[in-house]
């Protein structure tokens, strides 16, 4: 590999680097050889490595069919006991396949390790790191494996950080530990101006400011999680994303700082999720407390809401609509038709579970006008209607209707110049 370290900027002197490898690069005992190899490249270059490891591909998601054929809904925490086997399994295999080479390698589950966790099952926050075992090692000269994804309350219960996750330890561990680099190795070399996968015109990116891949992830680019992208703003990590698969560039750099070239197209990105469902109250009565009144009860039912429109009021009615995770809206629709809806005097529930956001994201719509314009030129002319829209400083969304989803995001990556035959487009 030809262009470590000089071009990805670190010294040639000894540094600290983090190494994330997700699913499908551990995916079986010749990638988690591959990952060893790679491994022992930047060791013998006289680099100090934490690697954090995924499950194998699959494992999670096997793990978690196989808990709700016993519980429909699994109880929490015994879930985590389960699902945050897979990343054990792969935490052992790599350090043998590392001892196997000759390298010092030590494995650690997230609670060996002492990642302090909240108590939300499932979806728990990272509150503290003890890196003094992992600092030891380091120090006596033997690569540190972490299990991605898992950490422990104070009382020593299992916790799992929410899907991929593995990415957050990685970003998390890096920060304890002020790493010189953290990388995050997946099955494409960086951050792309859309998912390859959908689109195959999409470029990769040499880099991305932080609040860009910010957007991108809470918005639905699942490269990274969106809280490794949160620890990394906040403790100012520096971020790579890589191919684990294979080594011709340098991937994609999270930047701090906002690149200042005029040719820097004015989208950096578009994110989609098809995750989301819309629901509408018709016929509310037009009085003040009547969003606190619909809104309220959806919270105390622990449902997120993401996007909000009320309509202007005519003859004393509106109507309004939301959107909420998928997973949640059989309930939201429960809520709204036997309390909410009777509660407030509305005429009619709506819900529609086939819907999608699509969104534009870029740092350059702070000095650029006319990029909702050209969305909604673009969208139309493909004969897609658009139903709700939000947008913030850096981004535009919309929620269209699930099925145009593709068509959507190929057309409006050409229409902003992102395709990669064609040049990036300038106003
Ligand atoms: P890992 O198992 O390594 O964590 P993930 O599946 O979580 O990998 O994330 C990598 C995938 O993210 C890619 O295979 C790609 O399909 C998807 N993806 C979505 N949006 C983007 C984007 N903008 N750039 C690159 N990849 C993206
Ligand atoms: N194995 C976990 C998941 O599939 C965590 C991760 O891969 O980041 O979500
Ligand atoms: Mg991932």
């Amino acid at each position: 590999m030809g262009f470590f370290p000089a071009q990805i900027g670190l010294q040639t002197v000894m540094a600290l680097i983090v190494q994330k490898y997700g699913g499908t690069s551990v995916a079986n005992p010749e990638r988690i050889k591959k990952v060893a190899e790679r491994v022992a490249r930047f060791r013998a270059q006289g680099h100090q490595l934490v690697v954090v490891v995924s499950a194998m591909s699959g494992e999670t998601d096997r793990l978690i069919k196989l808990a709700k054929e016993i519980q429909a809904q699994p109880d929490p925490r015994e879930l985590d006991v389960m699902i945050s086997t897979g990343e054990q399994v792969t935490i052992g295999m790599l350090a043998m396949a590392l001892i196997e080479r000759g390298i010092p390698a030590k494995s650690y589950t997230g609670s060996q390790v002492r990642i302090l966790t909240d108590e939300a099952h499932t979806k728990a926050r990272i509150l503290e790191i003890d890196e003094q075992r992992m600092r030891a090692d380091l120090d006596a000269g033997k690569v540190v494996v972490v299990a991605g994804f898992q950490g422990s309350t104070e009382e020593g219960d299992i916790t799992t950080l929410g899907r991929g996750g593995s990415d957050t330890t990685g970003v998390a561990l890096a920060a304890a530990l002020k790493a010189d680099e953290c990388q995050i190795y997946t099955d494409v070399d960086g951050v792309y101006t859309t998912d390859p996968r959908i689109v195959p015109e999409a470029r990769r990116l040499e880099t991305i400011t932080f609040e860009e891949m910010l957007e991108m992830a809470s918005l639905g680019s699942k490269v990274l999680q969106i809280r490794s992208v949160e620890f990394a703003g906040k403790y100012k990590v520096k971020l790579r994303v890589l191919s684990s698969f294979e080594d011709k560039n340098d991937g994609t750099l999270i930047t701090f700082e906002e690149n200042t070239n005029m040719e820097q197209p004015i989208i950096s990105g578009i994110a989609f999720n098809r995750d989301e469902a819309k629901l509408s109250l018709l016929g509310v009565p037009d009085r003040p407390g009547i969003a606190y009144g619909i809104l309220a009860p959806v919270g105390q039912a622990n449902v997120d809401v993401d996007m909000i429109i009320q309509n202007i009021g005519v003859d004393g009615s509106t109507d309004f609509s939301f959107t909420v995770h998928r997973n949640d809206y059989q309930k939201t629709l429960d809520l709204l038709n036997n309390t909410i809806k009777p509660e407030t005097g509305a005429r009619e529930v709506r819900g529609d579970n086939k819907i999608c956001k699509v969104s534009l994201v870029g740092v350059g719509m702070r000095s650029h006008a006319g990029v909702a314009s050209k969305m909604f030129k673009t969208l139309s002319e493909e004969g897609i209607n658009i139903q709700m829209i939000s947008t913030s400083e850096i981004k535009i969304s919309v929620v269209i209707d699930e099925k145009y989803m593709e068509l959507a995001v190929r057309a409006l990556h050409k229409a902003f110049g992102l395709d990669s035959a064609t040049p990036p487009a300038k106003g």
